[in-house]
């Protein structure tokens, strides 16, 4: 036990929403100008910054993420998305139209991109702040007012976040977070009837049972980031020591628990072993232990529900009959740690082939010499469709892959490369909406035109 945390009812919901819809409505922040906004947004990234180690210590200890990466990646790029966001508050702005001209009447038509009121957020526990930055910073940057629900696993790096919004002097009713279960207040926020736009990041059933709710309540906005089983694709000619590098980092960066992970590498038949045999090598150089410690590698999984998933899914492995080459058990140590996996021989037909993990296991492939529509076919063989890679020194080939992979990302000889300002999002059941980049904006802004006679 860390701490004990208030657990949110359907009627802190309710108040939640509506000092969110009063601040927004009539609020200092409905009222405040663009530039202002952004020097409020610019402000709290200061502060998260000088809370840095604070926040990141705790988020190794709530998520099981290594204190570095946490600091880096998770505490890191969370402080980048707020300024990115923040620069973009004053320069949010409509087009004019030249519309049909007919004479002696002129018109003008232009359009203004408003904000669309009161957001409800609900995110997962994997990066539980940077969840939480890619969404809120791009919506308080269009001017909404927020209620958000942490994964109930993950709650604390959120309230630490809510306390800097205070500090940082935003109007009361802006930013709300409400910790509690998803079939309670997840499901009140994305049926209540005056929130009117939601961004969820989750797994694919909950995207689609909150798709669903968002219709029948009142046809809320809703984007989805869902879940995926992104294929690495390795051929002959890549620099071998980098795919390995960087296939590794593919699939056990924060211990698998990774949207983008590599659900899946295909390797070209005549470097398999070669491949396979490297990266076994590496796998038993990782430092499984405890997260604060710099020198780990390999924390511990989420939590223990997640944990006692991986010993299932590498059992079903086993069952189905792919080789298991490494690991595949819980490590003998408090804590729930898991060896990192490497199975190979694995058939396109498997359950390990085609279901996510979310977890620390390396899931191999063989295709035949120079089959590039046919491991193409395969990749694209998945009702996912959130990242892909490639590993190969051949330019022509790997821009051919990038307009044939069914993906929302295509990395070409580097893995996990994402950045505030390059939107991401997935394509088929991974979900739509962008977060990130100039695009994100656009989920939590509507359009409105105005046409003038005169
Ligand atoms: P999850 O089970 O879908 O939960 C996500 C959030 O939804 C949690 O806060 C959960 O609450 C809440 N929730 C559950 N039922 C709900 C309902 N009926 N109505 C509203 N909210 C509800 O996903 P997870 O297990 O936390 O995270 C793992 C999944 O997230 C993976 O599939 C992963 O690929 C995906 N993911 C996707 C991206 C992306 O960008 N595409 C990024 C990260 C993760 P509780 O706290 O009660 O569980
Ligand atoms: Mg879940």
């Amino acid at each position: 036990v860390i701490c004990k945390v208030s657990l949110a009812q359907i009627s802190d919901v309710d108040r939640a929403v509506a000092v969110a819809k009063e601040a927004f409505e009539t609020g200092e922040w409905g009222r405040m100008n663009a530039r202002d906004r952004g020097r409020l947004i610019y402000r709290l990234a200061d502060l998260m910054e000088q809370h840095q180690e604070e926040l990141a210590t705790i988020e190794a200890i709530d998520s099981g993420a290594v204190y570095t990466l946490a600091l880096k990646t998770h505490v890191g790029m969370s402080i980048q998305t707020f300024r990115y966001f923040a620069g973009w508050c004053d320069k949010i702005q409509g087009s004019t139209i030249p519309i049909n001209q007919a004479r002696p009447n002129h018109n003008l038509t232009f359009t203004r991109r408003e904000p669309i009121g009161v957001c409800g957020i609900v995110i997962p526990w994997n990066y539980p702040l940077m969840m939480l930055a890619w969404k809120t910073a791009a919506c308080l940057a269009a001017g909404h007012t927020v209620v958000l629900k942490p994964a109930q696993v993950t709650p604390l790096t959120a309230l630490k976040f809510a306390e800097l919004t205070v500090k940082a002097g935003f109007p009361k009713g802006v930013v709300n977070i409400i910790p509690g279960a998803g079939s309670l207040i997840g499901q009140r926020i994305s049926e209540h009837p005056d929130v009117r736009k939601l961004g969820f990041t989750g797994s694919t059933p909950v995207g689609k049972h909150i798709m669903k709710s968002c219709a029948v309540s009142n046809v809320k906005k809703v984007s989805l980031e869902l879940g995926g089983k992104s294929p690495l694709l390795i051929f002959n000619d890549c620099n071998l020591h980098k795919a390995v590098r960087m296939g590794m980092g593919a699939v056990f960066f924060n211990k698998g628990e990774n949207c983008i992970a590599a659900g899946r590498l295909f390797v070209e038949e005549s470097i398999h072993d070669l491949y396979l045999n490297k990266v076994v090598e590496e796998v038993k150089k990782m430092k499984i232990g405890d997260p604060l410690d710099r020198s780990t590698d390999h924390g511990p999984q989420n939590h223990r529900a997640h944990l006692d998933k991986m010993v299932e899914y590498c059992a079903t492995g086993v069952q189905e009959g792919a080789t298991l080459v490494y690991g595949g058990k819980q490590v003998p140590r408090p804590g729930f740690f898991f060896e990192p996996t490497v199975f190979t021989d694995v058939q396109d037909d498997m359950f390990i082939a085609r279901e996510e993990s979310f977890g620390p296991i390396m899931i191999i492939s063989k295709f035949a010499d120079g089959d590039l529509d046919g491991v193409l076919k395969r990749a694209n063989n998945t009702e996912f469709g959130l990242a892909s890679g490639v590993f190969t020194q051949d330019l022509s080939k790997a821009l051919y892959i990038s307009e044939r992979l069914q993906a929302g990302t295509v990395f070409i000889n580097t893995y996990n490369k994402t950045d505030v300002a390059a939107p991401f999002g997935g394509f088929k059941q991974s979900g739509f909406g962008k977060d990130l980049g100039e695009e994100a904006l656009n989920e939590y802004l509507r359009t409105k035109t105005v046409t003038i006679e005169y």
